[in-house]
């Protein structure tokens, strides 16, 4: 079988029609993996044995008559930063290398238990601080558009591993960006959903008031299937929303006519490609067409949400990461003679110049003299982004904007330049700061056959809206 263009239900169906077994079809992933993943450097490792233990289960339901659970035997993957118990969970860092966690991440296991196979763990930024994967510990992520460019980051293997076809969908995780991002630059759908929509239960934290786990697919139509599956509250995080999750997949169909759409100039200023520009205004014209009203709206602060997002970002990062202190998890310096010590070394090993540099950054924010200048601004104007969104979403019940502002770029171009590439997070990091959900849609190509996203962004906890309005334009 072939992996190419193999979607969540074509899978299971296949298996459910006996044209394959689950485990055979997980095997056809392995070879591809083992074929293609040596040029691309998405998988940080494989979990065959817990993979092959499940699609056996799939295959006995099969085999006794029975109807496979909606994920029954479909190949996913999984970002390094989501905990699964007795596989190495590195979250790209050298700090957690031989770390085996002893529990389960819950969006995992609500995936399993959907029927869902477990191929590994996906290649990251080091704690999902990047957007190029250039920062993870152990390998960069090639694009597997262009094995010469980044797949973007943080969740760059996991968009390259669906855009590779060597998993049908995988999760991400999207603090500032992480899941669109790269979900464009590789050319797949990326859903960041509601913040509390999905459990962030065994996410190693980057930065706790930001952090969303999401899913990378082929069609809106995964994305809905997934999220419908691992949303919904979770008496393990306090933060997930006691709300009833919606039938995303059977909304889809219901029509998008008459739905108004808003578009920002504050998304479309200096600094985007004009191709990118062009891609997107086209896709908006085919959004109207689809029968949609386009509204001009406004987000005057849009301006500040780089700079407010990396003061909160890394102030929460420097105190999420403060336990990694060489007594409870992963790497301890050796040869230490002191306590003190032994943290130094452990932290100095363990940590790469990225993640040391926030939390650098991040402690200083906090710091008893500039925490009123930094940190508690920087908590206002994020007030004031998300009054920007709330008063646009009186008028409108979606806004469309670029992704990114530029296709994705070379292996080396940003890395020496911190700042350029906190830049590039200028459409994604709003969405995560008012906690609305948004989603990217490949809408188009460079000159160069790059791909280039779209952005959906919806109301909170209306993750229904943007869905069906990205499967009624990309079924148009
Ligand atoms: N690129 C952003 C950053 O570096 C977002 C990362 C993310 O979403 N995990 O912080």
């Amino acid at each position: 079988m072939n992996t190419t263009a193999l979607t969540i239900d074509v899978a299971r169906a296949a298996i459910q029609e006996r044209q394959i077994t689950a485990t055979a079809l997980a095997e056809v992933c392995y070879a591809k993996i083992e074929k293609d993943d040596p040029q691309i450097g998405a998988f940080l490792t494989l979990s065959k044995d817990r993979a092959l233990a499940k699609a056996a289960q799939m295959d006995a339901l099969v085999a006794k008559g029975e109807k496979l659970p909606p994920l029954g035997g479909v190949p996913i993957a999984v970002k390094d930063v989501l905990v699964t118990r007795g596989v190495r969970t590195t979250a790209g860092s050298k700090i957690l290398g031989n770390y085996i966690p002893p529990y389960d991440c819950t969006a995992v296991a609500r995936l399993e238990s959907a029927g869902a196979v477990v191929l590994g763990k996906l290649n990251c930024d080091e704690f999902a601080m990047g957007s190029s994967n250039e920062n993870s510990a152990w390998n960069p992520v090639h694009n597997p558009r262009d094995l010469s460019r980044v797949p973007g980051g943080s969740s760059g293997g996991s968009a390259a591993a669906v855009a590779s076809d060597m998993a049908v969908v995988t999760l991400g995780t999207d603090t500032g960006g992480s899941i669109r991002q790269p979900a464009s630059f590789c050319g797949v759908h990326g859903l960041k959903p509601t913040y509390g929509r999905v459990s962030r239960y065994g996410l190693i934290a980057f930065a706790s008031s930001l952090d969303h786990i999401g899913p990378l697919a082929k069609t809106a139509k995964d994305a809905a299937l997934v999220l419908r599956t691992i949303a919904g509250r979770d008496p393990m995080d306090s933060t997930s929303a006691d709300l009833p999750v919606p039938d995303y997949v059977a909304e889809l169909e219901n029509t998008v006519r008459g739905m108004k759409i808003g578009v920002a100039k504050e998304y479309f200023g200096e600094g985007l490609n004009s191709e990118v520009r062009k891609s997107v205004e086209d896709a908006i014209q085919r959004i109207a067409g689809l029968g949609c009203e386009i509204v001009p709206v406004s987000l005057p602060h849009t301006e500040y949400a780089i700079p407010t997002y990396y003061v909160i970002a890394t102030a929460e990062a420097s105190a999420n990461l403060a336990r990694f202190d060489g007594v409870r998890y992963g790497h301890r310096a050796q040869g230490v003679r002191t306590l003190s010590e032994m943290y130094r070394r452990t932290r100095d090993e363990g940590f790469g110049a990225e993640v040391k540099r926030r939390i650098m950054l991040g402690t200083y924010a906090l710091s008893a003299g500039y925490y009123d200048a930094y940190y508690l601004k920087a908590q206002r104007v994020r007030t004031l982004l998300t009054r920007d969104f709330e008063e646009a979403f009186k008028k409108v019940d979606a806004i469309v904007a670029p992704t990114s502002p530029t296709a994705a770029f070379k292996l080396g171009e940003k890395v020496d330049d911190p700042l350029a590439m906190y830049l590039a997070d200028i459409y994604t990091v709003t969405a995560n700061l008012a906690g609305i959900p948004g989603i990217s849609v490949p809408c188009g190509e460079t000159k160069q056959r790059l791909p280039i996203g779209m952005q959906i962004f919806g109301k909170h906890f209306d993750e229904a809206t943007i869905l069906r309005l990205a499967h009624a334009y990309e079924t148009a």
